[in-house]
């Protein structure tokens, strides 16, 4: 035991560290005490032996049936939580593993040779990948996926292993897993799940920020926990601090419920400031905005009274969309819904930004030795354009319906704004010349590649606003990959040579009467805020969870005094002299 200084994203406090504790970084506020439940994949293994035919045939029977109850119960469960087009995928695997063909094969080979039913099937399994996998056609490469998992799942019955599946949990459980995939997330039943522990990742990886929108407690890239955490362990998860306790004594779990209850009360004191202005002592007003990632998220952010929406990151429509890029009508009703959702209040979205670590099940993105530096956001939709301008054009129908902001993510050069802007102005033509009724809509940029950042005086002639990337922005700018935590500790909010890009985008705006928000994680970041008001940010977006906090925090603080701690900021050399004065500041 020790004391020792725990950094959360850029939070310093003092932690008496325990032999049973294990660090990470604090992805989204909140305490849970549960058991483990360990999303892995089962690993069997699978031997080619002689066997007796009928009883074979029986058993292949038993593992199909269970296979089938088990996929029906997964999709009874996450109907109550997807929408209808997302549970197709459940509907193919039923097809398939209800298939007689499939079936029929499988029995002719035991039949045939007078091998096991667990050999016969990942035989015919693999046989059939292989066939839909050669086939030059995206809809049979995807019936390749269904093939494998159905196949796994009926291996797994067979051999008797259990899969673990976030859809069925049924007690009250910390996941602890390497990472959650989008979907993952997603079928996350939220009635049982208390919190996430993932062994990679970092404050801005998409898990991080999911956890964020569902105000699920998450503590991510904890180096050690797969390997020391149990299935049904105890866990004690401190997502404030960024630690995880394992087998906790009855000490520890006394001392957290009573931070978790003290945690709980604070966010119900909160909820006054629900319909307060964002204001600081000597009356500079800012907008608190919410960041989503599907309409649904809209609720969050009303209940934490956000002023509007900062960011909606349309990229989840087209995750989720299963064969192909979602249609003009699917998108314009998800669009108008946000934006008429919102009351007359400001709703920005940001155009299409797939690529890097997002990928599409329905389109194969060209091989990249740095995918996260290749074709994405902007740069695929200057490739892409039918799936640019269905877009856009979705985007220019919902903007009759309340008060919108497009913005092009990942704007790295003048001449890629003019090139989307034009685009963008030929769909809004024609939509106009069609008698169609679009509103008046503001057209800006994220500021998230440095070039954007360093020219942002010349940018902000042309466009409206800008928005700050700011998790992109410091992975750019500091050379360190957002999703290795290896490389987590240069994510440095707080680092001056940060701070001085974002003055010169806040100032390029305003030196041409532009607006500049911030949409990246750190507008929500506790010691980030009073630094950012003091740089003039007009618009903090963040999850909605971080809204009312952040209101608590503005509306204490002096906007004078914080332009003059903000000056000092950017001339100071660390990080950690920044945290320090900021700490000094807001302590006082
Ligand atoms: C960012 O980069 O800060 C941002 C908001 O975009 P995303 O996290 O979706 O890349
Ligand atoms: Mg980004």
């Amino acid at each position: 035991m020790g004391e020792r200084s725990c950094m959360g994203s850029i939070g310093i406090s003092v932690l008496k560290e325990e032999t049973n504790m294990l660090k990470g970084i604090a992805a989204s506020q909140g305490i849970a005490i549960a058991k483990v439940y360990k999303l892995e994949q089962p690993v069997i293994s699978i031997e080619k032996k002689e066997a007796v035919v009928e009883e074979e045939l029986q058993r292949l029977d038993a593992a199909l049936a269970k296979t089938v109850a088990d996929i029906e119960r997964i999709r009874e469960i996450a109907s109550k939580q997807l929408a209808e087009e997302e549970l197709a995928i459940f509907d193919a695997h039923l097809m398939m593993a209800n298939d007689p063909e499939f079936k029929g094969q499988i029995e002719e080979m035991i039949r045939g040779e007078g091998v096991n039913a667990d050999y016969a099937a990942d035989f015919v399994g693999r046989m059939t990948v292989q066939m839909f996998e050669s086939m030059d056609n995206e809809y049979f490469k995807e019936r390749a996926a269904d093939v494998k998992d159905v196949t796994f799942r009926l291996n797994c019955n067979l051999a008797g292993v259990i899969i673990p599946d976030l859809a069925t949990l049924d007690e009250p459980v910390v996941v602890v897993a390497e990472d959650l995939t989008p979907s993952d997330t997603g079928s996350l039943n939220k009635e049982f799940a208390r919190g996430f522990v993932t062994e990679i990742g970092g404050r801005t990886s998409h898990s991080a920020i999911m956890a964020r929108s569902l105000e699920l407690p998450a503590v991510v890239g904890c180096s050690g926990i797969l390997e020391t955490a149990k299935a049904n362990d105890m866990i004690i998860m401190d997502a404030i601090e960024g630690v995880v306790i394992l087998n906790p004594t009855a000490e520890q779990i006394e001392e957290y419920e009573a931070k978790q209850a003290a945690f709980l009360e604070e966010k119900k004191a909160l909820l006054t400031l629900k319909d307060a202005e964002s204001k600081s002592l000597d009356g500079h007003k800012v907008l608190l905005v919410g960041n989503i990632g599907s309409p649904d998220d809209l609720e969050g952010v009303i209940a934490n009274g956000g002023e509007g929406v900062g960011l909606f990151r349309t990229e989840f429509l087209y995750m989720q969309s299963e064969n192909d890029f979602p249609s003009e009508e699917v998108q314009f009703e998800a669009y108008k819904k946000v934006v008429e959702g919102m009351n007359g209040k400001p709703v920005v979205i940001r155009t299409l930004d797939i690529g890097g670590d997002k990928k599409l099940n329905y389109y194969s993105f060209d091989a990249e030795m740095n995918p996260f530096l290749g074709v994405r956001a902007i740069r695929f939709c200057l490739n892409n354009h039918e799936v640019f301008r269905t877009q856009l054009r979705a985007l220019l129908r919902a903007s009759a319906f309340g008060k919108l902001c497009i913005m092009f993510p990942m704007i790295a050069t003048m001449q890629e704004f003019r090139d989307a802007k034009k685009i963008y102005n030929e769909e809004r033509r024609a939509l106009i010349d069609k008698g169609i009724t679009v509103g008046d809509v503001e057209v800006g940029i994220m500021i998230e590649i440095p070039a954007a950042a360093v020219m942002a005086d010349r940018l902000a002639k042309e466009v409206d606003f800008f928005s700050i990337g700011t998790n992109d922005l410091i992975q750019y700018s500091m050379a360190a990959d957002r999703m290795s935590e290896k490389v987590s500790y240069l994510y440095q909010p707080l680092n001056p040579a940060i701070l001085r890009l974002v003055k010169m985008a806040i100032d390029g705006a305003h030196a041409n009467g532009k607006w500049c928000g911030m949409c990246g994680e750190m507008a929500g970041d506790e010691l980030a805020a009073p630094l950012l008001l003091g740089l003039g940010l007009d618009e903090f977006s963040m999850s909605a969870s971080s809204v009312l906090k952040t209101r608590k925090l503005i509306n204490g603080l002096s906007y004078a005094e914080m332009k003059e701690v903000a000056e000092k900021a950017i001339n100071l050399d660390t990080m950690e002299e920044v945290v320090e004065l900021v700490q000094s500041t807001i302590n006082k």
